[in-house]
């Protein structure tokens, strides 16, 4: 899988990577052939845009680490966004329940659902020594009932007995009796499923998720449709409470696009995929591994991360030059945010600027988490390099924009321009005082 985009990719990180130094234009140039790589790769048009826009910005405007050269960092930064493109951390099912914990199956009819079903009932009773009980609601396609029953016995998985004409709701109950009664602990439902998302088919989808109340909704789509398998994803989401996304056919997917877009559209995680016709040929899905794979640059990855722990120190230097001269724009403010998000709580010289106290406080209590410091980033993101560089040009109208395309309120704007100066007028002062001697002075 992602062959031909990992392809792309390589060639366009080769031609990067021996550079010395990277002007705007070059990362501009290989952002659009980036573009134009994840395109080929059938990823849906607005989630390139956003990861393009997103690389593009954090590699023009990225500190250059002293030990890495820009093209690898610029790898570093798409291998992140890659990351994040595909949902960032690993999500395991959450079957901690009472037992029977429920997982539903949905899907249209051979994304491979009854596969999957089998296969992922044999890896909850291999791997998690869980026991499982199987049962199919699919009552319309006539050997779907036998062909889980065949399924069970080769990996060696219970099913319920079929008990012919009784419809999906009704075997639904029955299953979850057999499961309460002798004492499984999970309950699998493969249900039926239709050649085309249908009124008739979500209404039996919801009548059973009210009598079965599933834990997990996984929806099993075929990778290999690609823009269809995410416009099926989105429309079954808007009916069913979905918890996860399982991806089938990702062996004979070269292309990927609908793994890479499946997250940003349908905001579902893709828990596991297929890879394969066999009973094992089932993986949990893992955002880092894949994109590394993608890549296939991890080398390159960890010398970068290795590389930016250094640039705490680096940071602090530059902020200090920046204090002694009472500078503070937009840009220190981001790296500041940015570097309490490395260090998972304030940064070096947050505890002491006033503007940085009222979120300390907030912090200790718990209000500032980290989404509020990635809306922050957000927000600054929004801005031109002119607003970064001169926050005061930031006006009514350009508060609306920049609102808008961070996704937060003017009035966050308004708080964050608020803290922005507090820390401005802070630096101020320390000049005044007389630089770094004058901060030693004023914090002790
Ligand atoms: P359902 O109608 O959704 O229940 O689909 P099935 O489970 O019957 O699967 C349809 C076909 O797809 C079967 O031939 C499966 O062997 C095949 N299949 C399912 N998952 C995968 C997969 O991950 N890789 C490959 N290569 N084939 C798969």
């Amino acid at each position: 899988m992602f062959e031909s985009l990992s392809e792309r990719l390589g060639g366009v990180f080769d031609r990067l990577r021996g550079r010395g130094a990277l002007s705007e234009s070059d990362v501009r140039a290989a952002m659009r052939e980036v573009r134009i790589a994840l395109l080929e790769a059938d990823v849906a048009l607005p989630v390139v845009r956003d990861f393009v826009d997103k690389v593009t910005e954090q590699a023009v405007g990225a500190q250059v680490l002293r030990s890495v050269t820009p093209g690898q960092q610029v790898v570093k930064i798409v291998h992140d966004a890659l990351v994040d493109m595909l949902g960032a951390d690993a999500s395991a099912l959450e079957l901690d329940v009472t037992p029977p914990a429920i997982v539903m199956l949905v899907g249209l009819q051979g994304s491979g659902k009854t596969t999957t079903t089998a296969k992922l009932a044999k890896r909850l009773s291999e791997r998690d020594r869980k026991k499982v009980l199987m049962a199919s609601l699919d009552v319309n396609r006539p050997a779907a009932q036998q062909q889980l029953a065949t399924l069970g016995e080769q990996v060696k998985v219970a099913t319920l007995p079929i008990v012919q004409g009784q419809p999906p709701v009704e075997i639904a109950r029955r299953a979850l009796n057999a499961a309460k009664l002798q004492g499984f602990d999970v309950l699998m439902l493969d249900t039926a499923g239709r050649l085309h998302v249908d009124q008739a088919l979500m209404d039996e989808m919801k009548a059973v998720a009210d009598v079965a109340r599933p834990q997990e909704i996984l929806l099993v789509v075929d990778s290999l449709t690609g823009q269809d398998a995410v416009n099926v994803a989105q429309s079954f989401s808007a009916q069913v409470p979905l918890t996860g996304v399982i991806l089938t056919r990702m062996d004979g997917d070269a292309r990927g696009g609908a793994a890479l877009s499946m997250r940003a559209v349908t905001q579902k995680p893709i828990k596991f995929a297929g890879t394969g016709e066999k009973m094992d040929g089932l993986e949990a899905f893992h955002p880092q591994r894949v994109a590394g794979r993608i890549l296939g640059m991890g080398d390159v990855v960890s010398l970068v991360e290795k590389a930016a722990e250094s640039i705490q120190v680096e940071d602090a230097e530059r902020m200090a030059a920046k204090m002694a001269k009472g500078q503070f724009d937009m840009n220190d403010l981001r790296a500041q945010l940015a570097q309490m998000r490395r260090m998972g709580g304030l940064g070096a010289l947050a505890g002491m600027i006033p503007g940085m106290k009222a979120a300390k406080q907030a912090m200790a209590s718990g209000a500032v988490d980290e989404k509020i410091l990635l809306r922050m980033d957000a927000m600054i993101g929004s801005m031109t390099p002119k607003e970064r560089a001169k926050p005061e040009l930031i006006n009514a109208k350009r508060k609306i924009r920049v609102a808008n395309g961070s996704g937060t309120t003017v009035q966050d704007v308004n708080k964050l321009l608020k803290m922005h100066q507090e820390m401005a007028n802070a630096m101020k002062k320390i000049k005044k005082m007389g630089g770094l001697k004058g901060l030693a002075a004023m914090f002790g």
